[in-house]
């Protein structure tokens, strides 16, 4: 296939607008999948995804096509649709000249429709605006058209309509991308440059790159070299993903799949890369901006024991996903772990779950913080991602310059007659509100800049039920402000517990403390003596709470009794202890730690 008969696109829309099931409809067009209806969200691999309905890893699939008597090979690249995600996002359209932008008719745009829009276009990429869901009695295509034409200039009476569950359109979706998409280009002529945009470990074949051939070719027994490491590599294999790996005798210009070779693991694939063939130099493509980590939290075996096995899942589990950074960590309350950084609460979330389903780990997992940063008045300056790190009342007093804290560029769009509660739920997040604009008659988008500590706890859970569902929210990074903050303290029975340490702004002290100190009296079950619980910041307690001790044997009361209750009440002890920790005499249970996520 030479490049004029190439189309590399990818899918992007607000998360559940239907990008998955598009995806499954043109596969099932082109024959890669069967139509038996089975197939749902082929793309979507990983049992996370599955569960979750929502992408995480930008998956790809290559398909054969023919329109006006011309076969051509046209490359699909999913990605994501959350926030957390949008550098999954970012890297594919990379490989990419063009990108469907999929708007649910009867949701209308979504500020992740908007995040998207601008994320394609000022990559240069063709959009094509494509309405779906059109088969939904609640579905306004007309009002859904227009708001495209008024957000991103797109003529309304050129948007395509389509339902990616009833197939309803379905066949004027890949003519207009051979049409409207402009082909690769490069040349087979140049040497070999190839782009290399996501990577994943097999536990058969290793290391398994995606690459988007920018110039030249590449085949089996090629020697190619990382831009990045100046490493050399075997070339072992090289296919296209169909959508499983399906070896071909070479990758050619405009082409996108993937290649093995000789990498012993992830960490050698740097995303972003330019490879060439050895002795063949060539000049390296832009690459990417790092993934920055915007929330860390701390992970810990249940059982030490299971340190270094929990080591080895969370390394591999690392390879797969490169976004998430990693540093061993020892907590005075927790033993030896991890603090682990991610790109928002979501992908936390997503690899929790993968590290215990895949895994099978057992862990607790400490607060989400957002990274912090303390001046020092000598001018020097340190980044805080473990709360206990940051300084106490004394050093505050005596070193300190000031401390400051990340924001976010958040995006709001709601139906107006919301707007009062989220102008009010911006405010009281101690939000900076920019502007409010009208996308249509009925439609308010809000600009505002937000503490990102704030969007890390309840923001999105508020802001979903004070607009009844209907808000959405999306947001980038803003650069640091100074912050009046202060950190604050958990003792239990007099002993401050690091673990349960919090960073926050001053004026949060009072109300979060309480809370915390309530939130901790009721997961913290009753024992043997009671239970001082304090929470304390500069010094000074903010708030006391006591857990009562405990008089009765659990058992005391089956003596004599049915021995299967007795066994069974004894097992549901055991399963409570699974996530629990001991601090001291202390048990504390993993809801002790997620306190500061108070939803009031
Ligand atoms: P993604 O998050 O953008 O990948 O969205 P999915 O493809 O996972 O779809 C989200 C939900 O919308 C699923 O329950 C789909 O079955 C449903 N859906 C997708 N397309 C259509 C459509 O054209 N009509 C209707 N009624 N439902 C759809
Ligand atoms: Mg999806």
């Amino acid at each position: 296939y030479p490049p004029e008969r190439i189309r590399n696109f990818s899918i992007i829309a607000h998360i559940d607008h239907g990008k998955s099931t598009l995806a499954d409809r043109l596969l099932e067009l082109t024959g890669v999948i069967s139509k038996t209806g089975k197939n749902k969200q082929v793309l979507d691999k990983l049992k996370v995804e599955r569960e979750r309905g929502i992408t995480v890893k930008a998956q790809s699939a290559s398909m054969f096509y023919e329109h006006n008597g011309q076969k051509y090979l046209i490359n699909l690249i999913d990605t994501p649709g959350h926030v957390d995600f949008s550098y999954e996002v970012s890297r594919s359209l990379a490989a990419c000249q063009g990108t469907i932008l999929l708007v649910d008719a009867a949701q209308g745009i979504q500020a992740q429709t908007v995040a998207n829009f601008y994320l394609a276009f000022g990559e240069g990429l063709e959009v094509i605006p494509i309405l779906n869901k059109v088969d939904l009695p609640t579905a306004e295509p007309e009002r859904t058209a227009k708001q495209i034409e008024s957000a991103f200039e797109i003529e309304a009476n050129t948007v395509l309509h389509v339902s990616a569950k009833s197939g309803l359109g379905i066949d004027h979706v890949l003519p207009s991308v051979i049409e409207k998409i402009p082909p690769p280009n490069g040349s087979i002529d140049k040497p070999f440059k190839a782009l290399l945009f996501d990577t994943w470990y097999d536990k058969y074949v290793g290391v398994i790159s995606l690459m988007a051939i920018k110039d030249g070719s590449v085949k089996k027994g090629d020697r190619i070299v990382s831009m990045y490491s100046n490493t050399k590599y075997e070339v072992a294999e090289v296919g296209i993903m169909h959508p499983e790996p399906m070896a071909t005798t070479s990758l050619q210009v405009g082409q996108v799949g993937y290649i093995t070779c000789n990498m012993r693991s992830v960490s050698e694939a740097h995303v972003g890369d330019t490879f060439y063939k050895e002795k063949e130099p060539v000049e390296a493509l832009p690459g990417f901006v790092p993934a920055k980590s915007m929330v860390f939290s701390g992970v810990f075996p249940i059982d030490a024991d299971e340190f270094d096995r929990l080591d080895e899942s969370i390394q591999k589990l690392t390879l797969n996903d490169s976004s998430v950074s990693v540093h061993k960590e020892t907590s005075a309350a927790l033993g030896q772990g991890w603090r682990l950084g991610f790109l928002g609460t979501l992908h936390m979330d997503v690899f929790r779950q993968r590290l215990e389903e895949e895994y099978n780990a057992n862990v607790l997992i400490t607060a989400p913080t957002v990274p912090y940063q303390v001046k020092y008045r000598d001018g020097s300056t340190t980044f805080i991602r473990t709360p206990a790190d940051f300084p106490g009342a004394g050093t505050m007093q005596d070193f300190v310059e000031c401390t400051m804290e990340p924001y976010v560029s958040a995006t709001l769009i709601f139906p107006e007659q919301y707007l009062g509660p989220m102008l009010d739920l911006c405010t009281t997040h101690r939000g900076e509100i920019q502007n409010h604009t009208f996308i249509d008659e009925s439609r308010v988008m809000v600009k505002c800049r937000l503490p990102m500590a704030d969007i890390v706890t309840d923001f999105f859970d508020k802001l979903k039920s004070r607009s009844q569902g209907f808000g959405s929210f999306d947001y980038e990074e803003g650069g640091y402000d100074t912050s009046d903050l202060v950190k604050m303290e958990v003792l239990l029975n007099g002993e401050p517990v690091d673990a349960l340490a919090a960073v926050m702004h001053r004026s949060n002290v009072v109300n979060t403390g309480r809370e915390m100190a309530r939130r901790l009296k009721e997961v913290i079950r009753r024992q043997l003596f009671d239970i001082n619980i304090q929470t304390a910041a500069n010094g000074k307690v903010v708030a006391r709470e006591t857990v009562k001790q405990l008089r009765k044997n659990v058992t005391a009361r089956c003596y004599g009794g049915d021995v299967t209750r007795k066994m069974k009440l004894l097992n549901k002890q055991k399963e409570g202890k699974k996530r629990m920790k001991k601090f001291g005499k202390v048990e504390l249970p993993q809801e002790a730690f997620l306190t500061i996520m108070a939803k009031s």
